[in-house]
């Protein structure tokens, strides 16, 4: 494997280019997972022509053509699920089971979009006008060009590249240079589901080199884009000064409350789950616990030694809860946060320690923060690893407003057995997603996802939601 280059595809042609990029593993550094094509420039253009060539002929064809296609990679990727699953747990770091699991969401992803493309109606309505009649259409946008990360490396790309074919438009793609490996696979399988040449381009490489050029390009008409928030900054500016359509979903430091009446195990195992597991490097993942002084210190002791005896090991080892940070740059900026939650008074309670394994991998011991301020730098900004802090607070009403303090608003939870409580929290979280008695992280793939405030702009993602960005709004008058 490690000899072939895995080129960037355009019009339904593999290329290698001069340049490519060696995919690691985290869980061991010198297992190679394969090497990938750099796009060049010329490359990315012509996959912007190939996607715009492709367009009419894609924009065109019946909805069961659609549909069949898009069945047809959702039939390989259940298929695949344990090989793809074993491919995205070495590059990426999460654990096998997790990692298998987010192929098989990839591929329910795929299903849902099937069904999509079959559910394409408009809208007759009677004109305030005798003898008009008016219809209200959706059309595909066009090229859509489609920026993933590095933490879903199968997920998110299904999420935006079903939906965009779903509603007819054709696509240029740009994995994260971390992982390109399951990025290449599944635009390998749509490669061969039945769509014409050029409607799906994969082209690979860095955000300057290749992000950069499709965001500012007048032939790539809506950007959908998911990552940092510093990077979706810049996309959305380079897409408005061209007055693109653009989406950005980005990050988040979500709040996970614990009330004096919740169910302490559930509680605990929560925010183990919402905290720590796929290593805290969820966009969803709650790094803030807010808990209420009734439950505090029994809460904080379960959790300490729940923390404790989370196993980090090789994504793929059998008895791994947690595998590695996926690169050597997010374990530099997870330590650092280590070291800044020090600096600023918090306690330490367990982990944020370096681990040595059998293999040489990226190994962070989980770290729980306790005696926090909602202030401090570990609670404001986004972190993206296995570090979470405890911020105690006198009641509910404290609990809310130190939940909704922070320029984040993706994903929010309450653990409680009150209704009062989970009510109002439910209707006054100032985020996209709330979760009453669940994990903040772990979604269904059929329904809205995306957050307020500085996690998300634009329109939502998935569900029949999606339409929102895939499609443009027609209205046209036939006079009867
Ligand atoms: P990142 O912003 O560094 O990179 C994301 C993508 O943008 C990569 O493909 C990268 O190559 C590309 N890119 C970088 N600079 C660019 C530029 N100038 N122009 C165009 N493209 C450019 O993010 P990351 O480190 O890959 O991912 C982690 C971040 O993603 C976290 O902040 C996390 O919260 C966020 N995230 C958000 C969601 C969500 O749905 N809200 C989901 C997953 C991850």
């Amino acid at each position: 494997m490690t000899n072939t280059v895995h080129g960037n595809l355009i019009a339904g042609e593999w290329h290698e280019s001069g340049q490519s990029s060696i995919n690691i593993n985290p869980s061991d550094v010198s297992d190679i997972v394969g090497v990938y094509a750099s796009a060049d420039s010329s490359q990315v253009q012509a996959a912007m022509d190939a996607a715009q060539a492709a367009f009419r002929e894609w924009s065109a064809v019946t909805p069961q053509q659609r549909f069949d296609a898009l069945d047809r990679v959702a039939t390989e990727l259940f298929a695949r699920k344990d090989e793809l699953g074993t491919l995205l747990a070495r590059e990426e770091g999460k654990t096998l089971p997790e990692a298998i699991g987010e192929v098989a969401r990839a591929a329910y992803i795929f299903k849902y979009f099937a069904g999509e493309s079959l559910r394409s109606g408009g809208e007759l309505i009677q004109s305030v006008r005798p003898g008009v009649n008016v219809e209200v259409t959706r059309e595909p946008v066009g090229v859509v060009g489609i920026i993933t990360p590095w933490n879903f490396p199968i997920a998110i790309p299904a999420w935006k590249i079903a939906a965009a074919l779903a509603h007819g438009n054709c696509v240029v793609f740009k994995p994260s240079e971390l992982v390109p490996g399951c990025g290449w696979a599944l635009s390998e399988i749509i490669s061969r589901s039945g769509v014409p040449s050029g409607t799906l381009n994969l082209v690979m490489g860095d955000g300057h080199s290749v992000g950069e050029l499709l965001v500012g390009d007048a032939r790539v008409d809506a950007v959908s884009f998911t990552g940092s928030a510093a990077t979706g900054r810049k996309v959305a500016a380079s897409c408005l000064a061209r007055m693109a359509k653009v989406q950005l979903e980005m990050g988040g430091k979500n709040p996970q409350v614990i009330l004096d009446d919740a169910d302490l195990k559930t509680a605990v195992e929560i925010c183990v789950q919402s905290a720590f597991f796929s290593t805290g490097q969820r966009c969803t993942a709650a790094s803030r616990l807010i808990v209420t002084e009734g439950i505090y210190q029994r809460f904080l002791e379960a959790l300490a030694e729940r923390t404790r005896s989370l196993r980090v090991d090789h994504a793929l080892a059998q008895d791994t809860d947690i595998g590695p940070v996926a690169s050597a740059g997010q374990l530099e900026r997870d330590l650092s946060y280590v070291a800044i939650g020090k600096q600023e008074g918090a306690t330490l309670l367990t982990g944020g320690e370096i681990l040595k394994r059998k293999t040489d991998g990226h190994y962070l011991s989980p770290a729980l923060f306790a005696e926090t301020t909602a202030q401090m730098r570990i609670n404001r900004e986004e972190i993206f690893g296995p570090v979470a802090s405890v911020i105690r607070v006198k009641n509910y009403e404290e609990a809310l407003a130190v939940a909704n303090d922070t320029p984040f608003g993706l994903s929010s939870g309450i653990a409680t057995t009150s209704l009062k409580h989970a009510a109002h929290f439910k209707r006054h979280s100032q985020s996209g997603m709330v979760m009453v008695n669940l994990p903040t992280a772990g979604v269904d793939y059929h329904v809205p996802f995306g957050g307020r405030k500085a996690s998300s702009y634009g329109p939502r993602e998935q569900g029949s939601h999606a339409k929102e960005f895939y499609t443009q709004v027609k209205t046209a008058y036939i006079g009867t």
